[in-house]
């Protein structure tokens, strides 16, 4: 455990015909400027690496090939590598991923461990926020553009440049000028992102930035116009990559003759 004490109560695990959430980790410690999580949460508590692996062999057991490890702050579990490798290496698991991973906790131990997990997806969902240092600053994120591209770089080094790397892109933060979004829209780019989420900033009473002065409303109507067209230009040219190329896929639904599922990445 890391601070509390993991409550069973707060398992997660929603099972569809082919993946199963496992919550392993709970509350956070890191306080951007706009979340309420660290408040409401609590601090950080990770799921011990037996229960979770038995939880993991039970699921696998009952048929469903992927796991899909979820947390409030995943990187926050204290032995996050150890369970990638046990959980990775369970019988009968086709496929392992996680939900969503702050880019600050994608180290070197985790990258190796991910590397060396033949059924870990070559998938990571890493939320950016915003392409530009001084909103970062405002909201807490604890990197830069600069510090974001160099794990980037390190996770296509160690995991190869097929990985397909998603992310969260927020718009309208306190401070965001027209000059800021035009930084996160080349930067969006520039990493090459193939699924990018796309939603725009609201208050949460009783955080910091929530007394910061949004921008007009009439300008962030635009930017997410703009920055939605963005993604979906990105989401094809990551698409366009696998086109007449044969891929495994985890069947999710047959209709009508089109099949439908999810490749690993
Ligand atoms: S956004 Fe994530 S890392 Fe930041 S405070 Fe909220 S839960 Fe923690």
């Amino acid at each position: 455990m890391t601070g509390g004490s993991w409550d069973e109560l707060l398992l997660d695990r929603p099972r569809l015909h082919t993946r199963a959430f496992l919550k392993v980790q709970d509350g956070c410690s890191h306080f951007c400027s706009y979340c309420i999580v660290p408040y409401v949460r609590g601090r950080p508590v990770s799921r011990n690496v037996n229960d979770a692996v038995e939880e993991a062999e039970r699921i696998v057991r009952s048929g469903c090939p992927e796991i899909v490890l979820t947390g409030v702050h995943l990187g926050l579990h204290e032995d996050l590598p150890v369970l990638v490798r046990r959980i990775g290496s369970i019988e009968g698991l086709k496929r392992l991923r996680f939900g969503s991973i702050e880019p600050f906790a994608v180290d070197g131990e985790l990258l190796d461990a991910i590397a060396k997990t033949e059924t870990f997806c070559r998938h990571l969902h890493l939320p950016l926020q915003s392409g530009d240092d001084s909103v970062l600053a405002a909201m807490r994120r604890g990197y830069t553009t600069g510090g974001f591209r160099e794990i980037t770089d390190n996770i296509r080094d160690k995991l190869g440049n097929e990985i397909h790397l998603s992310t969260d892109l927020m718009v309208g933060f306190p401070g965001e000028d027209e000059e800021a979004f035009e930084k996160s829209i080349k930067f969006i780019k520039d990493i090459g992102f193939g699924k990018v989420h796309v939603f725009n900033y609201s208050p949460r009473e009783g955080t910091d930035a929530a007394l910061m002065q949004c921008p007009p409303e009439k300008d962030v109507r635009k930017r997410m116009e703009r920055a939605l067209s963005t993604a979906e230009t990105l989401h094809r040219d990551y698409c366009s990559r696998w086109i007449g190329k044969e891929v495994e896929i985890l069947v999710e639904e047959k209709t009508e003759g089109i099949v439908r599922g999810l490749t690993r990445n």
